[in-house]
């Protein structure tokens, strides 16, 4: 695993960096823009529970101020509008076009944020692999933040957990969001222990399945990442011992003890992995008893990154994440730390999901404030992901017609409207913050839509001869590994790309130069045509043709050939971003993930508050760079 093979030489240039540092107090800044992202926030849900007054702080800063809907991206994800957001630049410029994008060669999909690359070569000696040179982590994205500009207009910029600025950008004080990995490279694995045998492992799972001896000790392991110094890649492991007390359950991690009651989180456990040599490789997990004795399940966070001792840089300075450890305590540092897979696959309940969003929403404001009250940058921007991550698990409590509505309880139908209630709290201790110079902004990458059916688009292109199975299948599983592409002109990858297999240009692509354009077109008008046999509503609301809203990206292979904006209520299904065709063509989403955003952006715009009358139109988040630039004096 490529990651692996950095953590050695990593851990030893962050451990010098984080000795180095400490120099005198830096001046105050004089002027400040403050620019506070709530992720997912609607135009439409915070208009409602500010006409009800329940979000007095931002009705005041509306009133003071200004406020509007606010175009996102196309499409509307996080991580490109995120990017829109930070190089004023869309899609085609700045590379961010999917969470997913694909390798041409193979069609296998890969995460589009950012990329390993292993070191180059290997020393083979003794059954050891010694790498030769330092490997390299990518920020896919491309172009210049606004920050940096800032930075080198002389200005100061303190960034915060915004997504897709992994690695982080070598500015006065940044904490990478989305992006970061965990230790095992993966954007999020967790370990589920559990005594029966219903649970499978998927791509964000392990499920171990252990048994309890006759007093009900479990002896088991936690994995970490492969000892990057052997040559036949061998987990490190930490062993785990989990034994029964009369309510609840001892669980040993490593040298940890931990005692837990059903339901209830452990503190941060630190666990340490011997890597062959000198260096030794620390994360930091935390631990739910899902169930308890006589048949435990037993919930393991994936394993983060410590901030105290980071494997891999995630802050600038690199020192930086471990300084704030110091003061405000171990935090998540994992790019998407809140657990919607866990909470999807019903893992863990609904009360315990909201409990961990509580305790990062407690580090993130700690952080935020933290650097707020050290007052020493001009250009301060942190967003935080919780108000997306509670809109995708809970919409079904606001939506009546959500699948999975009847079986949400009560007390968890507003965990939406609770989340904005934070969010304004946070507003409020923020603006509280602020000197009088200060200007503030208030945005969101997109808003949210209902998730009621999962759209299995590969199996449209099968039904419609675009996509051809291999002979005698009528199914296929992810990474198209049933796909006869000698025969297949146009395939679907990721949350709203579609792509036509192009000779030249795809590993075995069939359609020539010249036809690309009237396929397009023949797909376009098929699609917008569709309608859902069981309702009759139609299911795509506009196709985009990737060439028009990515002025210039005909050289570029990464460009999706069309976009697809699906109407509320429809979305992807996982299926579809990952390659694979079902038997189904459309399915009631039947998950806990009921929100969504990833369909037609004129349905989905995000909020934008400030605190002055903009002096600009400003139609897009794309446009925040450049009314945030023209407020730094
Ligand atoms: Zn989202």
């Amino acid at each position: 695993m490529p990651l692996a093979r950095l953590l050695g030489a990593a851990a030893l240039i962050c451990a010098v960096f984080a000795l180095a540092g400490c120099g005198a107090e830096p001046a105050p800044a004089e002027q400040r823009v403050v620019i506070l992202g709530f992720d997912g926030m609607d135009p439409v849900l915070a208009q409602r529970w500010m006409d009800e007054g329940k979000l007095p702080n931002f009705s005041r800063l509306a009133e003071s101020g200004h406020f509007q809907p606010l175009g996102t991206s196309n499409p509307p994800q996080s991580p490109v509008a995120w990017s829109d957001f930070a190089t004023g630049e869309h899609a085609g410029s700045h590379g961010i076009f999917d969470f997913l994008r694909r390798d041409p060669e193979t069609y296998g999909p890969q995460f589009s944020i950012s990329e390993n690359i292993p070191p180059e070569s290997h020393l083979d000696l003794f059954g050891l692999s010694i790498p030769l040179g330092e490997g390299q982590v990518l920020n896919r994205r491309q172009g210049v933040a606004f920050w940096t500009e800032a930075e080198q207009q002389g200005k100061r910029a303190s960034v915060l957990r915004v997504p897709v600025t992994y690695p982080p950008d070598e500015i006065h004080r940044m904490l990478s969001g989305m992006g970061v990995p965990d230790l095992l490279g993966t954007q999020g694995t967790y370990t589920f222990y559990t005594t029966t045998r219903l649970e499978k492992s998927g791509s964000s799972t392990r499920v171990v399945r252990v048994r309890p001896d006759r007093d009900g000790t479990i002896e088991s392991v936690l994995e970490g990442p492969p000892d990057p110094l052997r040559t036949e890649p061998e987990p490190m492991r930490v062993p785990l011992v989990i034994s029964p007390l009369e309510t609840g359950a001892r669980v040993s991690l490593g040298d940890v003890e931990t005692e837990l009651q059903p339901g209830q989180w452990s503190d941060w456990v630190r666990v340490t992995f011997d890597v062959t040599g000198p260096v030794n490789v620390t994360g930091t997990v935390r631990m739910l008893l899902v169930q308890d004795y006589p048949r435990p399940r037993l919930y393991v966070s994936p394993i983060q990154i410590d901030p105290m001792s980071p494997a891999v840089p995630i802050s600038s300075p690199p020192g930086y994440a471990a300084e704030l450890a110091e003061r405000i305590g171990l935090y998540h540092t994992i790019g998407m730390p809140e657990e919607t897979w866990s909470l999807n696959e019903e893992h863990i309940s609904d009360a315990a999901w909201l409990e961990m969003l509580k305790t990062i929403l407690a580090e993130r404001e700690a952080m935020w404030y933290d650097t707020l009250d050290r007052n020493d940058s001009e250009v301060v921007v942190g967003v935080f992901v919780q108000t997306d991550r509670v809109s995708h698990m809970f919409y079904r409590g606001l939506d009546p017609e959500h699948p999975r509505f009847d079986d949400t309880l009560p007390e968890h139908r507003d965990a939406i409207e609770w989340i904005y209630t934070e969010a304004d709290r946070i507003l409020g201790e923020t603006m509280e913050r602020l000197g009088p110079e200060d200007e503030l902004l208030v945005i969101s990458d997109h808003g949210f839509a209902p998730f009621r059916k999962a759209v299995h688009l590969n199996r449209w292109l099968v039904d419609n001869d675009y996509l051809v199975l291999d002979e005698g299948r009528e199914e296929s599983d992810v990474v198209f590994s049933a796909v006869d592409w000698s025969r297949s002109r146009a395939y679907a990858l990721g949350l709203n790309g579609l792509f036509i297999n192009r000779a030249g240009r795809e590993g075995q692509g069939i359609v020539a130069v010249g036809e690309v354009e009237t396929l397009k077109h023949e797909i376009m008008s098929a699609l917008e045509a569709w309608n859902d046999a069981e309702t009759g509503d139609p299911v795509v609301r506009t196709v985009f043709d990737g060439l028009d809203i990515y002025p210039g990206g005909e050289d570029n292979a990464e460009t999706p050939d069309l976009v697809i904006g699906y109407h509320s209520g429809y979305r992807a299904s996982w299926q579809t971003t990952l390659g694979a065709v079902p038997a189904a063509l459309i399915e009631p989403n039947a998950q806990k993930w009921s929100g969504d955003h990833c369909i037609d952006p004129h349905l989905v715009p995000g909020v934008l508050f400030t605190s002055f009358k903009p002096d600009r139109e400003v139609l897009s988040i794309k446009d925040i760079w450049t009314l945030a630039e023209g407020r730094v004096h």
